[in-house]
């Protein structure tokens, strides 16, 4: 243990609490990951005393560089140097009310702060005094669960969740983002406090949310979210998504397992969080879509427009940002099958700069989900469409080499055409801006100045408008 705290840093905050015969401990994420080998930047600091006090010597001692908060209503303080974030805080015992997370606090031993902590993983102190530097203090056999890869509460489950419910998503997030299980009867606590979730606020839920997505292989938070409960509560759009119903004889896929799967593809090649939630929410309108036709089987016409139609209300209910974000995830929703139908058909340069237009800088992304959106067990199916999705990504390439349809700006401007006929700002202007748009886009002009021109004389004369004379 002691190699790893040859930090000056730690050095420093001994030296200073051996002074004022403090005892002090690292203690928390900042150990669990050490002995993970996930290096870290937040430290914290338990101090049997004042927190603040211990804080505010360390940063006069680590010097110019260093930035001191203090927070008084917390009894906490935090020490920013270039590297580190360092939180500082008296070690303390909580307790709590029935109907929020904010416990009442009393100053307490170091035992008493290991105690109030989430999981045994978590509750892991390393010493920080001379005489016992390094020592490992682990009452509840946290670096057992950590070999053993399990997420267990220290004390009664039931109490620690009902305590605080916003461990319960907490628990999901650590077994997806370190592939750890969460021990069974840790697990059952959460199914029968689930719906205690409704006193924690809509942003914690999302926080932890997008640490789940973010996480490598985010299916496996999914799908511990649906078993206990919890996914009814804090998403219900996804969780409607899940089942399988089946008439004279035919069954469609589950949508929420195929969602999941689609996000894990995807995780393979983008941490973008945005694009992450995209792939979640891309079938998202399926639910209100299905239809069972005699003939076609099931049908979820138009699930893809229905889908980005429900985006501002999820996003609104879930606190998540209602901006250009928003916007984008919509955008990726609503084209995410437009490439497979294009690579279904005989593929047209028109289609192809179709698909550019309207996906503009994003058409990366979009290609990237929907490739990851191929998830049929069929080997030749996949093999199949992952060769048209070369040819669709070719064409896409030699289209906008030759024709930069990406980020298309028209090349006859509105002023222009007002100025050139003679006309008001109104829809005629807008109308032969689109005939000259959907003309570069056909390909019956390029995506020029001098043919767009020529062409938008043409199509006024042809509207009865022609230009005034100077
Ligand atoms: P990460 O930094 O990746 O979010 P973490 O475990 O370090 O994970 P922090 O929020 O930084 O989480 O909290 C630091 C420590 O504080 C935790 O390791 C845990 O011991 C304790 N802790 C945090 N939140 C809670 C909570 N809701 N209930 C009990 N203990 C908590
Ligand atoms: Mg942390």
């Amino acid at each position: 243990m002691i190699e790893h705290l040859q930090d000056k840093i730690f050095t420093t905050i001994s030296e200073i609490a051996d002074k004022h015969q403090q005892a002090c401990y690292v203690i928390g994420g900042y150990v669990r990951d050490l002995l993970l080998k996930r290096p870290s930047k937040d430290i914290d600091i338990v101090v049997v005393g004042s927190g603040i006090e211990l804080a505010g010597r360390v940063a006069k001692k680590t010097g110019k560089n260093t930035h001191l908060s203090v927070f008084k209503n917390f009894g906490t303080a935090q020490v920013k140097t270039p590297v580190y974030e360092i939180e500082f805080v008296g070690a303390r015992k909580e307790s709590y009310q029935r109907d929020s997370r904010k416990p009442v606090v009393e100053d307490g031993t170091l035992e008493d702060d290991q105690n109030r902590r989430d999981f045994t993983i978590n509750a892991l102190a390393i010493c920080l005094n001379k005489d016992h530097y390094g020592e490992l203090i682990d009452p509840f056999n946290g670096l057992t669960d950590l070999k053993n890869q399990v997420i267990r509460t220290p004390l009664n489950p039931d109490i620690t969740f009902s305590d605080d419910p916003l461990r319960m998503m907490r628990a999901v997030r650590f077994a997806a983002q370190l592939g750890f299980y969460i021990e069974v009867n840790t697990f059952e606590a959460i199914g029968r406090n689930k719906e205690r979730i409704n006193i924690i606020s809509k942003e914690r839920v999302a926080d932890e949310l997008n640490k789940i997505i973010l996480s490598p292989k985010p299916s496996v938070g999914f799908i511990l979210l649906e078993k206990s409960g919890l996914l009814k509560l804090i998403f219900p759009e996804l969780d409607d998504l899940r089942g399988v119903e089946t008439k004279d004889g035919v069954g469609h896929k589950d949508n929420f397992y195929h969602t999941i799967a689609v996000l894990d593809n995807l995780s393979e090649h983008s941490d973008n969080l945005w694009l992450r939630w995209s792939a979640l929410l891309h079938d998202v309108g399926k639910t209100r879509t299905k239809r069972f036709d005699k003939k076609l089987g099931w049908t979820f016409h138009n699930h893809e427009f229905t889908g980005m139609k429900m985006l501002p209300d999820i996003f609104k209910k879930m606190k998540l940002p209602m901006n250009e974000k928003m916007k984008y995830t919509q955008k990726m929703v609503l084209l995410h099958m437009r490439p497979i139908v294009l690579s279904e058909e005989e593929i047209t340069d028109s289609a192809v700069r179709r698909l550019l237009f309207d996906a503009g800088d994003d058409i990366d992304d979009l290609m990237l989900l929907c490739e990851a959106d191929i998830t049929s067990k069929n080997r030749e199916k996949v093999k199949r469409y992952k060769g048209n999705f070369q040819i669709v990504r070719r064409k896409l390439k030699e289209i906008e080499e030759k024709d930069r349809i990406r980020n298309f700006q028209p090349p006859v401007k509105g002023d222009e055409i007002m100025q050139l006929f003679n006309l008001p700002a109104c829809s005629l202007v807008g109308e032969i801006k689109m005939k000259i748009k959907d003309a570069i886009l056909d390909g019956i002009i390029p995506n020029e100045y001098d043919a767009a021109y020529k062409y938008m004389i043409n199509i006024a004369a042809e509207m009865g408008i022609s230009p005034t004379t100077k």
